[in-house]
């Protein structure tokens, strides 16, 4: 029998990057997926790779920042599949790259809200439909959150990535009673959509970064970025029986980036 079969995962940010390669990984092991993305358009391909690994998808529009959309979001997926056992709160952006005296208000905030705020929201919506049975909840927060000094320019990306882990250790105590396992993944660079931008924006801030002797994005363990299947990897372990006396702890997936 496969690891999660009959298991249904919501997975946020699902549309690129880290959440597509799960979404596809934790298919290949028999779970249904949610694939929820604020762009549901770029869920259609991830939905057919799905179907190709022998199970079944549910594109799932919603901005994770929003508490109307995350209810409607898990009632979705009640309605259709009866169940829910795994949470990937995964989806993220980078948001503006900029000192923190260029950086506005309202960047600041739609970087905590888009990275923290629908993290908790995330979490908080999924318990009444996991408190019964149990189930797995992983987090993606980032090494930035802990191994900042790459990371000039992204005071409210760091923020957001250290509220994360403070925020998933909360919820692994709360709801352990439940046996609803909570751990935070800390990827380092992986190549995915998020850092196109990001890195073509701090070329431009190059004058504050300190010269290290690996380029940017690349990890010691194989001199260049990680790639979302590695990390998806992880997700499996930590979404599956296997790590079953596992809560509250974060695990770095980044090639010894963060000893950089
Ligand atoms: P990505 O840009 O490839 O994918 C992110 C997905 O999240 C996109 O499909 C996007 O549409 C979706 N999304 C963004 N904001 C949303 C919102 N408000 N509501 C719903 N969906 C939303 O990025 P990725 O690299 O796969 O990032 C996934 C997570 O991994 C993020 O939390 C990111 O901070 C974290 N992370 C990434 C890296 C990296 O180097 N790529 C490193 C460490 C941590």
């Amino acid at each position: 029998e496969l690891l999660l079969q009959g298991q249904v995962a919501f997975i946020t940010g699902a549309g690129s990057g880290i959440g597509r390669a799960a979404a596809v990984k934790l298919a290949e092991n028999g779970a249904k997926i949610a694939l929820v993305d604020l762009h549901p358009e770029n869920c259609t391909e991830v939905k057919q790779l799905v179907e190709e690994k022998g199970s079944e998808a549910l594109i799932v529009e919603a901005n994770v920042s929003s508490v109307e959309d995350m209810i409607n979001s898990y009632d979705q997926v009640i309605e259709k599949w009866g169940r829910l056992d795994i949470v990937f709160a995964n989806a993220g952006i980078n948001g503006v790259v900029a000192p923190i005296e260029d950086l506005s208000p309202d960047d600041w905030d739609l970087t905590i809200s888009n990275n923290l705020r629908s993290t908790f929201l995330t979490v908080k919506y999924a318990i009444p439909h996991l408190k019964e049975k149990g189930g797995s909840i992983i987090i993606t927060s980032s090494i930035n959150g802990n191994r900042i000094y790459r990371s000039f320019g992204m005071s409210a990306y760091s923020t957001s990535k250290i509220g994360q882990m403070g925020f998933g250790k909360m919820a692994a105590l709360e709801l352990a009673k439940f046996r609803i396992r909570v751990n935070i993944i800390c990827p380092g660079a992986i190549e995915t959509n998020i850092n196109e931008n990001t890195w073509k924006e701090k070329e431009e801030l190059k004058e504050i970064e300190i010269p290290v002797i690996y380029p940017k994005g690349s990890q010691p363990l194989e001199h260049h970025a990680g790639k979302p299947e590695q990390v998806a990897e992880l997700v499996l372990f930590l979404a599956s029986k296997q790590s079953n006396h596992i809560t509250g702890t974060e695990i770095y997936i980044d090639g010894a980036e963060s000893l950089l």
